[in-house]
């Protein structure tokens, strides 16, 4: 495993970088957006790759 798998996922609502996780970039070419739970928002948003 290699860093560049690592990404950063952001809270659309507070944009704060809450979330990390991995991803292959050679299959995925495309941004993710995943429902995750932020921390500062206290519930689920959607949250948006980030670098
Ligand atoms: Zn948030």
């Amino acid at each position: 495993m290699s860093q560049d798998n690592l990404i950063g996922l952001e809270c659309t609502m507070c944009k704060r970088v809450t979330n990390h996780s991995k991803k292959n970039k050679k299959k995925l070419k495309e941004r993710l957006e995943l429902n995750k739970f932020c921390n500062f928002c206290k519930k689920h948003t959607p949250h948006k790759e980030t670098k």
